[in-house]
């Protein structure tokens, strides 16, 4: 393929991301957008293999490589269950950073390459902040998907003098940076290479080690960008056009997400990334290990069915525990059924519900709850007070109203669905255990809150049942 073909393709491979973008923005618009996504990359991968920076002579790698890495892909999506899926991504994230270091160093070691003057000191600077980034990227994303499964405990690991730590990594790593362009040798630059690639691996580690549990979503869409910022790096140690910008559409996209998570949470970016929050501890509203703080009064799911037989507004708040329950399917029965009756059904999304953005709407959507009832949290919380049943489904940090009521609670401060304000509230979980963020919930005590102690789809199948 020649090398203006191949310009052409990239363009129209850089269009059809930039549509796919566009697409995924809007629930009814995402299966259009995941399919110009699979086009331009189909077209990407294609102009790249056939392109003129590859001989013949490398298509067996080529294709050794993509089937192994396609069957390896292949798998992991058929076998991972959707409450997976953001350990999936965490790690997902993590390859990219890897690839970047990799290529690094493969770029620097390559003899090929000759370059001189102003353009060598370019492309070694290419290389160390690739290499930085892809470091960072790496661990800081191995360590998010430890978070993210419960390998790695949600507390934040905070040292002491932690922010000096980071201090002294950011000044070593740029004397080491210095003393890597003013090497002379290969040999001489490849120690502060591999120094600066220790501290930025240990500082990934570090910074997100420091995050808790209820910051975990900034960080897991930081990481987002920052495997866009590697792969935007990676393109300009390869002189590749296409990975540049895609980098830099996914870099970009996923700073503007992480702005819209510390949004959501009433955080701004650099505390988050100083870490500490959520901790789960502190003068936070748990009184001791488990013992309860008031009285709760539990309800029966035939109870359930005729308070909302006799409701008039509706609201239900879906959380982590519907996707574990993979309860979205009796959600949407129960919804059209009570739609029948004439009641008025909505649902209320919190942007941080789940475990990674827009995860209630994927499961609601994939159940084929329409979209025009499913309301982000702004726009429904006003209507709390007018609502006769407000059903919270396996969520539990994003309705605690510890964070408007206890000055002192790690919440304190972060925007939550006001369930409470309902008429009637129900907390459907399984117990009386607290959510990702480690923190009692005042909810199950107030006195219009009753709780539906089970599995969330097996009391939905009963409430389903009582109302046929
Ligand atoms: P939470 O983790 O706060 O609560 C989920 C609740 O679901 C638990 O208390 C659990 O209680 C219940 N549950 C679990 N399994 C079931 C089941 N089978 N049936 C019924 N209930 C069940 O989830 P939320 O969605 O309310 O809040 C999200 C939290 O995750 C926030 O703290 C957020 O910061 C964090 N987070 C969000 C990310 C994102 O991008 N959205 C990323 C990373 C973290 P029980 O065990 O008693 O059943």
């Amino acid at each position: 393929m020649s090398s203006s073909l191949a310009t052409v393709a990239y363009i129209a491979a850089t269009i059809l991301f930039i549509l796919s973008l566009g697409g995924l923005s809007n629930p009814e618009t995402a299966r259009r957008g995941n399919l110009y996504g699979i086009i331009g990359m189909t077209i990407a991968v294609l102009a790249t293999v056939f392109g003129p920076r590859v001989t013949p002579a490398g298509y067996g790698w080529i294709i050794g490589a993509m089937a192994v890495g396609g069957t390896v892909g292949l798998i992991a999506a058929k076998k991972v269950q959707m409450t997976q899926m953001p350990e999936l991504v965490a790690l997902m994230h993590s390859l990219v950073g890897l690839a970047a270091c990799l290529v690094g160093f493969a770029s620097y070691v390559d003899t090929s390459i000759v370059l001189t003057g102003a353009e060598k000191s370019i492309h070694e600077l290419e290389i160390y902040i690739g290499i930085l980034i892809g470091a960072i990227t790496f661990s800081g994303s191995i360590i998010a998907f430890g978070k993210l499964s419960g390998r790695i405990g949600g507390k934040p690991m905070l040292l002491p003098a932690r922010h000096w730590i980071n201090l002294t990594g950011l000044l070593a790593v740029i004397w080491f940076g210095h003393v890597f362009l003013n090497a002379d040798s290969l040999q001489g630059g490849m120690t502060p290479l591999i120094v600066m690639t220790v501290i930025a691996l240990l500082f990934g580690i570090h910074m997100v080690m420091a995050i808790g549990g209820a910051d975990m979503p900034v960080v897991v869409s930081m990481l987002n960008s920052y495997s866009g910022w590697a792969a935007a790096a990676t393109g300009f140690m390869l002189s590749n056009d296409l990975l540049i910008v895609v980098g830099a559409l996914v870099g970009s996209s996923g700073a503007i997400l992480s702005y819209i998570m510390c949004r959501a949470m009433n955080r701004n970016f650099i505390s988050v990334i100083a870490g500490g929050f959520g901790t789960g501890g502190g003068t936070a509203a748990v009184k001791k290990d488990g013992e309860p703080q008031g009285e709760v009064t539990p309800i029966s799911a035939a109870e359930t069915a005729e308070l909302l037989k006799d409701a008039r507004n509706v609201i239900i708040v879906p959380g982590y525990g519907m996707a574990v329950a993979q309860a979205q399917h009796a959600v949407y029965e129960i919804t059209q059924l009570l739609r029948g009756k004439g009641i008025n059904v909505r649902f209320g999304i919190h942007p941080v519900a789940g475990r990674m953005p827009g995860h209630m709407n994927v499961l609601l959507a994939e159940a084929k709850v329409p979209y025009d009832i499913v309301m982000e949290m702004d726009e429904i919380n006003e209507d709390f007070p007018d609502t006769d049943v407000s059903i919270v489904i396996g969520a539990n940090d994003i309705v605690n109203p510890a964070a408007q009521e206890d000055p002192a609670s790690p919440i304190a401060g972060m925007p939550v669905l006001e369930v409470w304000k309902a008429k009637t509230s129900i907390m459907m979980k399984r117990s009386m255990a607290s959510g990702y963020a480690g923190i009692d919930n005042p909810l199950f005590y107030k006195d219009n809150n009753r709780m539906l102690f089970g599995d969330a789809k097996k009391m939905l199948d009963e409430v389903l049942a009582a109302l046929k």
